[in-house]
């Protein structure tokens, strides 16, 4: 687990210290012990001088082991705050050699070193905030006393890692080296010499190096990017902290606050998070994924111009097809458009906005398309739309490309029945902006191939999306669920709430949005077209609420058209509540003979939310989804879910099954049918299961 190597510069010797726990070198319990181990050998040994910490392969360290928190392992001693001490305290000068990626307590590792040399493609960065805890080794009390209080909230509250040359800047390091080992040995020989000062941390008080500002604006921008989320505010306090408290006061402080975080319900639904993006990644079957070199897209509108900025970001060229020149500019003005935003926001250049529009190029040929690896299709939401344009590209595509739709609800299988190449064909259901959102469902047909799934899997984790397998259903995993949130909102409006309490209490809860803004976002001709379409299916004696239909009656499809169940003024999307609707929700509920009531936050968060928990329990019986912790990432990934909440399956075992599935029965037998218990719901509750433990 550590490697000992022994150097000599001029009469300088110097042990290397090498930690070695592959895949990521990070440093649980057993680390901690061999580290310490090794530390102290080097520290008694009187032929050694000085020492070099370093790492293996593309790895310093990437932090503690979080498989570990919340187990008697993380009491193992030494603890890692007592091995930086140790460092920190140590008689003989210790340098870290950065060899790669530095994170979290790997990070706060190398701030207890005398000195800081980083590689060249070194990332150094506390991304403790994503798991909803704070940097509890000293990171929150050592970094500001070294790069200052600007630059440690902006590190410690952003999450994101800086490069080499961005550590070396704000003074994190003291060099970058192509080969970090050499330059901290001659460091530290230097240290030993007395001809570079050691870089001990003054443990005083910064005193007023920030005014109260500062923290202010810290605080409300943290509370605007992670609402709801307590982390980061702890993480704040901590580095106020050290403007009136000592090193040892300090660090006693991080460590209560740390203590208090890991514990609670936040960072567990934080951390399962992170495990359930990684799990949705691995696929039921081994296949040879292949390399997508192009792209075609059809359809230029709002789905297909991001879906093609999403490739042209990753350096994928796109051939973009529309079927009239008018609708192919409008897209790529659409596309351009996005571009300049981006660049004003800075976040790309004239030039890197240049070379991805280059990659894009248009077409109204079909033959253009006869050369691409992959081609998806994102035209009108239309069964014939979709079968005509399926039976053109496997005409003119070549015989291995891989056909995909991203439809939202229509039936791959019927459209995969116009190709001759079904295995070749899937959903890729991107989310809107397509160019923003992470989710991507990949839907896979009745003979979908494994190779070809494995193949889209491997090209969204080029384009920077999180993969979910899921099935064929009326829309998949996310909108099927949708549907039932959905459908819960309307009858709460018939029962009493007016479209903004029911948004508020979902937002309270932690939701990006509420569902009814959400569905003046999308577009309420989408559904509007879903409902029609399942009318001649839909069961007579069920509940069914036409407020949406009968808004949509009235033109009003949402932000697009200027009303929704809001009103929109020109040019904006905040949503005003309209009495207009107001008076209409009343009229459909008299039209149904309810009486209207008062409804609590409590109540509307438990309708919609345990609705989607009772479907989900049904798309995992169904294997629509391949278990539970994947609708977790597609909720949170794609609908604005709050990740503190950790998914809406996490969310269920948070409150406890037996308290979900008690309230659903008292729902099925107020509000009927649609409330069925989910028989797996009902088996995991009855069992003393968790959805989180299949
Ligand atoms: P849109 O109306 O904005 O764009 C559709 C585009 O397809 C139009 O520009 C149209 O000119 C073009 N088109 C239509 N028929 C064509 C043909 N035969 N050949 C070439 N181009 C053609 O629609 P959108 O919102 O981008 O949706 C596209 C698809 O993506 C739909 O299947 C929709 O259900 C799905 N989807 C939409 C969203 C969303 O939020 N908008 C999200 C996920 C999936």
């Amino acid at each position: 687990m550590v490697h000992v190597d022994l150097r000599k510069i001029g009469e300088t010797r110097i042990a290397i210290l090498r930690i070695d726990n592959p895949p990521v070198n990070s440093i649980g319990s057993q680390v901690r012990v061999a580290v310490g181990e090794s530390l102290a050998a080097a520290l008694a040994d009187d032929a050694v001088q000085a020492i070099v910490l370093t790492g293996t392969g593309k790895f310093f360290c990437s932090g503690a082991d979080i498989r570990e928190f919340n187990t008697p392992k993380t009491l193992i001693r030494p603890l890692l705050r007592e091995l930086i001490s140790m460092v920190e305290t140590a008689h003989k000068p210790i340098v870290a050699a950065i060899n790669g990626t530095a994170l979290g307590g790997g990070l706060e590792l190398t701030l207890g070193c005398h000195g800081r040399v980083a590689s060249e493609d070194a990332k150094l960065g506390l991304p403790e905030v994503k798991l909803g805890v704070l940097p509890g080794a000293g990171g929150t009390q050592r970094l500001p006393r070294i790069v200052g209080i600007q630059a440690a909230l902006d590190i410690i509250v952003g999450g994101e890692p800086l490069s080499a040359s961005q550590a070396l800047e704000c003074g994190l390091v003291d060099d970058v080296a192509a080969d970090p080992i050499d330059s901290a040995c001659q460091l530290a020989v230097a240290i030993v010499r007395g001809d570079r000062a050691s870089r001990v941390i003054d443990p005083a008080p910064l005193g007023d190096a920030a005014s109260e500002a500062v923290f202010d604006d810290a605080r409300r921008a943290a509370q605007r990017r992670y609402r709801g989320c307590i982390a980061p505010q702890e993480c704040i306090a901590c580095v106020e902290k050290t403007l009136h408290a000592d090193l040892e006061t300090g660090l006693a402080f991080e460590a209560e606050r740390f203590k208090l975080l890991v514990e609670g319900d936040q960072s567990k639904a934080q951390r399962h998070i992170f495990f359930a993006e990684r799990k949705a990644a691995k696929l039921p079957a081994a296949a040879q994924a292949s390399t997508v070199r192009s792209v075609g897209v059809v359809g230029a509108g709002t789905m297909g111009g991001g879906i093609a900025m999403s490739f042209a970001n990753a350096g994928i060229p796109v051939v973009l097809l529309e079927q009239s020149e008018e609708a192919l500019q409008r897209g790529l003005n659409n596309i351009q458009r996005n571009y300049d935003v981006s660049r004003k926001r800075g976040r790309f250049s004239q030039e890197e906005v240049e070379m991805r529009l280059a990659l894009i190029r248009r077409t109204m040929d079909y033959a253009d398309l006869s050369d691409v690896d992959l081609v998806i299709e994102a035209a009108f939401e239309d069964m014939q739309v979709k079968k005509d344009i399926f039976t053109r590209l496997d005409q003119t595509c070549k015989k291995d490309a891989v056909l995909a739709t991203n439809t939202s609800r229509l039936d791959i299988n019927e459209i995969a029945s116009v190709t001759g190449r079904p295995g070749q064909m899937l959903g890729t259901h991107f989310f809107s902006p397509a160019n923003v959102m992470r989710l991507l469902e990949v839907v896979k047909g009745a003979r979908t191939d494994d190779a070809v799934i494995a193949t889209v899997f491997r090209l969204a984790q080029r384009i920077g999306k999180i993969p979910v397998l899921v099935g064929v259903c009326d829309g998949f995993v996310g909108n099927r669920m949708v549907s039932h949130y959905t459908r819960e909102a309307y009858f709460l409006l018939e029962e009493g709430c007016t479209p903004a309490q029911v948004d508020g209490a979902l937002r309270r809860f932690g939701m990006a949005m509420g569902p009814l803004q959400m569905q003046d976002m999308a577009g309420l001709d989408i559904s509007w077209a879903a409902r029609k379409r399942q009318a001649p299916t839909r069961p007579a004696h069920l509940r069914y609420s036409k407020v949406a239909d009968r808004i949509c009656e009235m033109g009003r499809y949402g932000q697009k058209t200027g009303a929704g169940f809001y009103r929109y003024e020109a040019g904006s999307r905040e949503p005003i509540p309209d009495p207009e609707i107001d008076k209409l929700i009343a009229q459909c509920a008299a039209e149904a003979g309810i009486v209207r009531r008062e409804i609590s936050d409590d109540e509307i968060v438990a309708r919609t939310i345990y609705a989607l928990v009772n479907e989900a329990a049904r798309i995992v019986k169904d294997g629509i989804a391949q278990r539970p912790s994947d609708i977790d990432v597609v909720y949170v990934a794609g609908y604005g879910f709050p990740m503190f909440r950790g998914g809406p399956m996490f969310y269920a075992d948070t409150v406890g099954l037996p308290k979900v599935l008690e309230t659903i029965r008292r729902f099925h037998a107020e509000h009927g049918e649609y409330w069925e218990p989910a028989p797996l719901l009902v088996e995991l509750a009855e069992s003393g299961g968790r959805f989180s433990e299949r």
